[in-house]
């Protein structure tokens, strides 16, 4: 089937989208949710098992303690109520990546309620309604072989792993999110980013999406303007904070085309493809009811002492949003500056950098023009382009010292993000070194003079302004290797005439 997508502006114009986001986060204890199995990522197939995690008869769970500290400190940092007293629920369904044939879940009485997050889109702040975090157990993963795709369909073999059974994972799940409009895609991305840090800060998980300990299921849904909310789709495999964006503008375009073609929205999961940025469709949703819920009867009900909670609350570190407030001040930069780092995924980059000895201007500088450029243009995150905060830092350092000018310092930073060493060894492998061998500049300065007389003339009768021409004759002979203040300022020397 081949549709034409109507134009983004034209589907926000007459629709209004409403999104939510369920993150699941893989949390980072040494050991399993309810047997002392590592958990450590990798690993031989099979070898992290035991009968607990493996589901046999008559094992039985216990909760671990660092799972549940971990979860009350994320609820207590998304601004949720702490449940007093709750119960873990058995979620029946069938699959080969889950042993026992159940995952012990939260159903009715999550461990945490009602919070909220606040992120920064376009200048303004968005809350964004938290309705519960609870903690559940992570599946194994299975492996389709022999066909063409790596999926299911055309494989000769499935291969289960069960390293990842039992791991701790928390749900994150907000309330739907209407009014954002044409912002909708840019507000998901940010919400993702946003609960990544806080998650980062509390130092809980690694929450790496490319490694999965992140993972994003995006809802969306259109509806006319003053209507009823539309039927939601669940758009799954969505692997990084720009896929997040990408899959909801692509799933509001194609809504709004079956809309527009008077078709309705099925309830199903879809998934996500990087390579095309679109979505296919998965399987027809399941309701709460298929999932035969319970309390799950071999484990004790969670009730945390309220003196505990409070002393975990009132020892959360600093948080993301605080932390950046208080960047922006060190920094001096204006709202919409720290608006343009934050864009860039820079803050972190920025902040590693000024540790690593240079200014904030000049971090920012490098991390926003160059980098952010590079990162573009490969279409990766400024994190991954391949410089680290620290070459940066030597970089900054070598055209403090006058050992690079700003063109050779450019041209060495291609070369760091292109892996070819750090910026000392690029300079010396390159031959970028500015010439600073005074003698040597004299030399091609004096050729300069004799070989361009009228413009010399110029220069000695006042037109200052003509330095120019000669400063470029130099740079000629001298590849660019000059720093052009020190060569206008000889050449001016040489000619006898005051800057
Ligand atoms: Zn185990």
């Amino acid at each position: 089937m081949t549709t034409t997508l109507p134009a983004y502006d034209e589907v926000v114009a007459r629709y209004e989208p409403v999104i939510g986001l369920e993150t699941h986060v893989e949390l980072g204890t040494n050991t399993k949710m309810w047997c002392g199995c590592p958990t450590d990522f990798g690993g031989e197939p099979n070898t992290r098992v035991c009968p607990v995690c493996l589901g046999l008869p008559g094992s039985l769970p216990v909760a671990n303690k660092a799972a549940i500290e971990a979860i009350i400190r994320i609820g207590l940092a998304l601004n949720c109520s702490i449940a007093e007293w709750c119960r873990f629920a058995r979620k029946n369904y069938f699959y080969p990546d889950m042993p026992k044939n159940f995952q012990i879940s939260q159903y009715d009485e999550p461990i945490c309620v009602d919070g909220y997050l606040d992120v920064e889109v376009g200048g303004e702040t968005v809350r964004i309604e938290i309705e519960r975090v609870h903690l559940e157990e992570d599946t194994g993963k299975t492996l389709h072989v022999g066909g063409a795709t790596g999926r299911i369909h055309g494989a000769t073999e499935s291969l289960v792993d069960y390293n990842r059974a039992g791991i701790p994972l928390v749900e994150i799940v907000t309330k739907p999110i209407p009014g954002t409009g044409a912002l909708a895609p840019e507000v998901a991305r940010a919400y993702v980013t946003e609960l990544r840090d806080v998650i980062r800060t509390l130092g809980v998980s690694d929450v790496r999406m490319e490694e999965g300990s992140l993972r994003c299921d995006v809802n969306t849904s259109l509806n006319l303007p003053g209507a009823e909310w539309g039927t939601r789709t669940e758009t799954k495999n969505v692997n990084s904070l720009r896929s997040v964006e990408r899959a909801v503008r692509s799933e509001m375009l194609r809504q709004a085309s079956v809309l527009d073609a008077g078709g309705r929205i099925t309830q199903e999961t879809r998934h996500f493809h990087e390579d095309t940025g679109d979505t296919t469709p998965g399987r027809s949703k399941e309701t709460a009811t298929d999932y035969r819920y319970f309390p799950e009867p071999d484990l004790v009900p969670i009730a945390p002492d309220p003196a505990w909670v409070a002393e975990l609350k009132a020892a959360l570190p600093e948080l993301p949003r605080v932390h950046r407030r208080r960047l922006q001040q060190q920094w001096g930069l204006s709202d919409l500056d720290m608006q343009s780092v934050l864009n860039a995924g820079a803050v972190e980059l920025i902040e590693a950098t000024v540790a690593a000895g240079t200014t904030p201007a000049a971090a920012r500088k490098w991390w926003l023009g160059e980098l952010s450029r590079r990162a573009n243009e490969s279409g990766v995150e400024l994190a991954e382009i391949g410089a680290t905060p620290a070459q940066v830092a030597e970089l900054q350092g070598l055209v403090d010292a006058g050992k690079l000018n700003d063109k050779m310092a450019r041209t060495v930073l291609e070369g760091v993000v292109d892996g070819e060493g750090s910026p000392t060894e690029i300079m010396t492998n390159r031959g970028l070194e500015v010439v600073s061998d005074t003698g040597a500049l004299t030399v091609a300065v004096d050729e300069a003079i004799a070989a361009n007389p009228a413009i010399a003339d110029k220069i000695r009768s006042g037109k200052v302004a003509a330095v120019g021409a000669l400063v470029g004759a130099v740079m000629k002979t001298t590849r660019g290797q000059a720093d052009a203040k020190t060569l206008r300022e000889l050449i001016l020397e040489r000619l006898g005439v005051q800057g």
